[in-house]
């Protein structure tokens, strides 16, 4: 394409709501087969909500102490599900959350740190599994019931013992199914990568319309570039979309690297393209822009 070209595709992105880092990444955006997207905070809000929570000992109070100690601790973490977790332990304590010492955040793991004497840990179950605190029973039903729905269950233990299972959620974004239904119409293959656990993922991809064979799931932070990676040996050339700063290594890696302009500045930096409004179906719109602009409509 000419220099011209490809600046009067860089000013038409603009209006549609995409930031292109320089004209040349329209080259990369044509030849794109296959766009892996990243699940929370991309094809969901990643706004998450505490829905219940179920504790070993039952009652009230069990209740109550499970909430604050797991949201002392994610009080500290930025991930959407610590927010969630500390916004509710806030709103249910009748005065300040209990300090933390030694606290530890683990990416795509959870946290864990001393809170009111106790060696308390939250996140997933493998984390926990690793620590010795084995889910059963009654709590295992509730994660695995809270997952067929879609939900991510944050597994709390202390004592050396699974305390408590608490349930978050979160929403689709109104435009993901349309989005994805464009990428398709492109002729592009979508695919969901996330470190959350697969039933959650299955439950998204089927309400957004990707098949659960294109669901990769329960990836840790550090594996996301390799599973693009794996991709690009099979021949794809691959869009990735992300949001978080554990998206950062799979945008860099990606032949065509899209941010959420809703997301972390860590994910805008590593990123070729920025959906400036955080809306999904402007990625199909930038894949569409460049092959016009290269004059190679298919
Ligand atoms: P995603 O790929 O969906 O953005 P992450 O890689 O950030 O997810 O996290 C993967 C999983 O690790 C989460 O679904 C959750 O089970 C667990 N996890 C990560 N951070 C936390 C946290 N602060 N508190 C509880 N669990 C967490
Ligand atoms: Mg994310």
């Amino acid at each position: 394409a000419t220099p011209t070209a490809l600046m009067v595709g860089t000013g038409r992105g603009a209006q549609l709501g995409i930031l292109i880092r320089g004209p040349e990444v329209l080259e990369s955006t044509r030849a794109v087969d296959t766009v892996v997207l990243d699940k929370t905070g991309t094809v969901t809000t990643g706004q998450m909500a505490l829905q219940a929570v179920h504790t070993a000992e039952g009652g009230a109070e069990a209740a109550a102490r499970a909430l604050r100690l797991a949201g002392a601790l994610e009080h500290a973490s930025e991930h959407p599900i610590g927010r969630a977790v500390a916004e509710a332990a806030a709103a249910a304590a009748d005065g300040p959350l209990p300090p933390v010492e030694g606290f530890r955040n683990l990416p795509g793991r959870g946290v864990e740190g001393l809170v009111e004497g106790r060696a308390v840990v939250a996140g997933r179950e493998q984390l926990l599994a690793d620590r010795a605190q084995h889910l059963t029973g009654p709590l295992r039903a509730a994660k695995e019931a809270a997952e067929a729905d879609g939900r991510t269950a944050v597994v709390v233990g202390w004592d050396g013992v699974v305390q408590a299972v608490l349930v978050v959620s979160d929403v689709v974004r109104p435009t993901s199914a349309e989005a994805v239904r464009r990428l398709r119409a492109l002729g592009l293959t979508p695919v969901l990568l996330t470190g959350d656990n697969r039933a959650a993922a299955v439950s998204v991809a089927r309400e957004v319309g990707i098949e659960p064979g294109q669901v990769v799931a329960e990836v840790l932070p550090e594996d996301k570039a390799a599973v693009v990676r794996r991709l690009q040996k099979a021949g794809r050339t691959v869009a990735m979309v992300g949001d978080g700063v554990n998206d950062a290594a799979a945008l860099a890696q990606a032949d065509l690297g899209l941010a959420m302009g809703t997301g972390t500045d860590a994910a805008i930096e590593a990123a070729d393209l920025t959906l400036v409004r955080g809306d999904l179906r402007t990625a199909a719109d930038a894949i569409r822009l460049s092959r016009r602009t290269l004059g190679t409509i298919r």
